[in-house]
């Protein structure tokens, strides 16, 4: 995804707003979520000395699974981001870096969605997970396991490693 930001340095402080989407074939994927399908990118750009700023706002969804149960779900992000680029000598930490003067986005949507991602997702708030002695899905499936600490700790085969 990419903006063409001439206009917007050649008339430094006009506000140019922009509205792209885009499918997710490009994107690679990150951690184990992939965009489930398109990503639209809202917002707009204005050139400020030599750099060029842009705020908006990511709209996407994730296919990833339930960290629990591991069942396949969806992840709605919605983020509102700023960003800045500037020429190449200009570049520091926490600013992209223009190609000419081309926006490149891609990096900037999967660091800032990469920043959104939960440390966990939850299919839902009380997702009852599998169980640790026959794994069944217990959303799902209910089983007459003993689940009661005697000897069933799954942390417990674990200790023989150490
Ligand atoms: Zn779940
Ligand atoms: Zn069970």
């Amino acid at each position: 995804m990419r903006i063409d930001a001439t206009a917007a340095i050649d008339h430094p402080g006009r506000r140019y707003p922009f509205a792209l989407e885009q499918s997710v074939a490009e994107f690679a994927s990150l951690r184990e979520a992939r965009f489930a399908d398109s990503i639209c990118v809202q917002g707009e750009y204005w050139a400020e000395q030599g750099s060029v700023l842009i705020q908006g706002n990511i709209a996407a969804r994730l296919d990833v699974r339930c960290s629990r149960c591991l069942d396949p779900m969806q992840y709605p992000i919605e983020i509102d981001f700023t960003g800045m680029y500037a020429r190449e000598e200009d570049v520091e930490e926490c600013v992209y870096g223009l190609e000419g003067k081309e926006m490149g986005l891609d990096k900037l949507i999967l660091d800032e969605v990469s920043l959104a991602m939960p440390a966990q997702f939850l299919c839902m708030e009380d997702c009852k997970g599998l169980c640790p002695v026959c794994g069944v899905n217990k959303n799902h499936v209910s089983c007459d396991c003993d689940t009661s600490s005697n000897g069933l700790n799954p942390f417990e085969k674990l200790k023989d490693l150490f």
